[in-house]
């Protein structure tokens, strides 16, 4: 069994995000890319799956500018096979990326596609439901427990209502939570092990796929900023300030 793993650079998650003075974005220079959480998550869960004899290779493939190879990289330290480098230029949304994925999965032949169940820059929670459309394959998101049963999968996804698990035939799609599993740290003799291993670069021009933008961004602003908070010191007064001040009760 081969496991495609869909990897995205992003902002790293603990960086306090800034909006460019003229609206225009949100401020990338110099500031901390790292591979997007649920990826992580992703890679963590296809490399287990490959450790515990039922895979047997682990692919990463990230699609952006060739800084993605550094996320790409970053696969391979924690336990991907190889990678797959598809170049782009300039924003590309999540029909553009799920075309091009299907492209890779037509040429790579996977019998499942891990990705993260959102990208925490766009917030999109489009691409992996997208690809299982244009594929026509089976999905399972929001997953937190995965178990491999021969041609068979076994999801867990987290619903409103609790729990929910479901049967996919593969080969099919799995978008990622957080809670799927703890993602090993890269050990500095991986870290120099992946070096050697192999990127493909491929250019997004070449898989005759439509990339350009659909939507148009027209401004970017900071939200309000939020009044700070007040403590009462009982539930009388709490009661008192909802019916006096703020006129809610
Ligand atoms: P989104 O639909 O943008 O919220 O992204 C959902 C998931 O799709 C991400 O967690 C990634 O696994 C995958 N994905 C989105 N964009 C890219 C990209 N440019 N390269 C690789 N994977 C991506």
């Amino acid at each position: 069994m081969k496991i495609l793993v869909a990897v995205k650079r992003v902002i790293d998650y603990n960086v306090q995000i800034r909006v460019k003075e003229d609206g225009s974005g949100i401020v990338t220079d110099n500031v901390k890319m790292s591979t997007n959480p649920p990826d992580d998550n992703a890679i963590e869960e296809a490399v287990k799956i490959k450790e515990s004899g039922k895979a047997t290779e682990v692919v990463a493939v990230s699609v952006g500018d060739e800084k993605a190879q550094e996320t790409v990289r970053k696969a391979l330290a924690v336990g991907a096979d190889r990678g797959i480098l598809v170049k782009t230029e300039g924003i590309i949304e999540p029909l553009a990326v799920s075309k091009v994925l299907q492209k890779v999965v037509e040429k790579e032949k996977p019998d499942l596609v891990f990705m993260g169940k959102q990208a925490i820059d766009d917030d999109c929670n489009q691409t992996g439901q997208m690809l299982a459309a244009l594929l026509n394959w089976p999905q399972a998101t929001f997953a937190s427990k995965i178990e491999v049963k021969d041609k068979l999968l076994l999801v867990t996804r987290e619903v409103d209502e609790g729990l929910e698990t479901i049967e996919v035939n593969v080969p099919a799609i799995v978008t990622c939570d957080l809670r799927l599993n703890e993602p090993r740290y890269a050990s500095l003799p991986n870290i120099m092990k992946a070096k050697k291993k192999p990127i493909e670069q491929i250019n997004a021009s070449d898989l005759e796929v439509d990339t350009k933008p659909r939507i148009e961004q027209i401004k970017v602003e900071e939200p309000p900023k939020r009044k700070a908070g007040i403590k009462v010191a009982s539930v009388e007064e709490l009661v008192q300030k909802l019916k006096n001040e703020a006129k809610v009760i």
